[in-house]
């Protein structure tokens, strides 16, 4: 068994880099705040998934596949959601799980592996109650006017995590003070609801339904899938202030524990062209817009690319999220697949993956270093070294690539550019057939495929189990 390399990971908490030592080997155990499920995902909310999911892969590795456990929540109870849904006038609850159901698939498609528990906001309301009754009893949130806020002046080191003083905090505040809070950075952990928005029966004695703040949604469902104190905490840097600073004050004080989690990593933020994404300056796009329309350059792009473009930098920097870094990703990714089928080498998932691919890794998840080593690798099969040829496939299974998705579409590419007319009347037949099973008539479906199939075109149906939409491709009979 091959010794691995120790761990480095910089702490927010530190401002350090630091060897990561787990509080039980046996089960290491990271939380990472997930989704408001209101829209699709955009491609700043897939870094972090990525990023954290590379490090997930990395931990099973280093510890055992079953000794780690990997939360990421689902906020699905939030003014943004209340109000979408009235917008679309349809349900908060099919607008969360339709969404939810979105940001599985489009995860999935760029390779992200569930995470062990993906807990619901909605589900753990008695969890954020019971810490709010215990903060309270502590002394260290209070009631007013139907609310619960946390007392920020009853804790010494409020601020510790984003290293600001609460004076700093004060002076910096832009926000509307409401006239019950005592002090101006004490934020919500209980608010009454109106009619119609969700509510349960508040807690601390306090009459008519409420709903729980932001920030208790993710301690309560820390503290319940992975208890008091646990390894690691992540998200986008956004998050430091003043979500994670709060979810820290709100466990530290309810638990009566020195830290929340010991180690907290945080992703730069991601921009598009060189621009902050907004929808203002039109270069806002979702990651189903990348995968599914043709949005970014006319056309849809392999999720395993857009992976490889996420983990081109490493976490912590900035990101440029570009149209041509998408199209070199594409390019490594197939020249890598060429060369794979050449050497007759499939990666292998269980296998040791190469050791310069797993010291990039430890080095605080240096994913640019370990792409570096993916091209030593390549560079050494195609000299004909059939080890460093097995170990680039070993290292890309690692790294979550899917490069069966990039074969099919380049593939389809080339199909299209070799004879496009072609191309067009089977798209159109895929649509007419699509139609047809829409409108159930499944004996017309059925000769469409048949007259396909006697040119000798197999039409290949998968079947998106997260939202259930059947996506149809088509090849030429071998
Ligand atoms: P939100 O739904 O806004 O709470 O964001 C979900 C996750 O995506 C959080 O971890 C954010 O920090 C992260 N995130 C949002 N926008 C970006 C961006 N432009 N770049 C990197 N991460 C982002
Ligand atoms: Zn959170």
């Amino acid at each position: 068994m091959p010794i691995s390399p120790s761990l480095k990971l910089t702490n927010t908490l530190t401002r350090a880099k630091e060897p990561f030592v787990p509080e039980d080997e046996a089960n290491v155990r990271m939380y990472v705040c997930g989704p408001t499920v209101y829209d699709y995902a955009h491609i700043g909310n897939a870094r972090p998934v990525v990023v954290f999911d590379v490090l997930f892969r990395l931990l099973r590795r280093l510890y055992g596949a079953n000794h780690v456990t990997y939360v990421r929540n689902i906020t699905d109870v939030d003014d943004k959601i209340n109000a979408r849904a009235a917008q679309e006038g349809v349900s908060i609850r099919d607008l969360t799980e339709r969404t939810a159901a979105q940001f599985q698939a489009d995860m999935h498609a760029l390779g992200a592996l569930d995470p062990s528990v993906e807990p619901r906001a909605t589900e753990h309301i008695e969890d954020m109650k019971a810490m709010i009754e215990t903060l309270v009893a502590g002394g260290h949130a209070y009631v007013a006017e139907g609310h619960v806020l946390f007392d920020v002046g009853s804790m010494a080191d409020y601020g510790k995590l984003s290293g600001r003083s609460v004076e700093d905090m004060q002076a910096g505040a832009r926000v509307e003070v409401a006239p019950y809070k005592k002090d101006p950075m004490d934020f919500v952990l209980w608010k009454p609801s109106k009619p119609g928005e969700p509510g349960w029966p508040s807690p601390c004695g306090i009459a008519g339904d409420g709903r729980p703040g932001w920030h208790i949604e993710c301690s309560a469902m820390a503290a319940r899938h992975l208890g008091q104190t646990f390894d690691i905490h992540g998200g986008g840097v956004d998050l430091v202030f003043p979500h994670h600073e709060n979810e820290v004050a709100q466990s530290r004080c309810s638990h009566g524990t020195a830290v929340m989690a010991r180690v907290w990593l945080h992703n730069g933020f991601l921009q598009v062209e060189g621009e902050k994404m907004s929808k203002s300056l039109g270069n806002f796009i979702t990651v189903h817009e990348l995968l599914e329309e043709e949005k970014l350059g006319g056309r849809t792009w392999p999720g395993a690319a857009i992976r490889l473009v996420l983990l081109m930098t490493q976490y912590r920097q900035p990101l440029d999220f570009t149209q041509k870094a998408l199209e070199e990703a594409e390019g490594l990714l197939q020249k890598w697949d060429q060369l794979l089928a050449r050497s007759g080498v499939t990666g292998r998932t269980d296998a040791e993956p190469p050791e310069e691919l797993l010291a990039a890794l430890c080095d605080d998840l240096n994913t640019p270093r370990a792409i570096a080593a993916l091209h030593g690798l390549a560079r050494a099969a195609r000299g004909g070294d059939a080890a460093a040829a097995q170990g680039l496939a070993d290292a890309i299974a690692f790294l979550g690539f899917d490069l069966a998705e990039v074969r099919a579409r380049s593939e389809a590419a080339k199909a299209e550019a070799a004879d496009p007319e072609l191309a067009a009347r089977v798209e159109a037949l895929i649509a007419e057939r699509n139609a047809a099973r829409a409108a159930r008539d499944w004996g017309e479906a059925d000769r469409i495929r048949d007259a396909l199939a006697a040119e000798g075109i197999v039409l290949k149906d998968t079947r998106d189990k997260a939202t259930g939409t059947v996506e149809t491709t088509w090849e030429r009979a071998q």
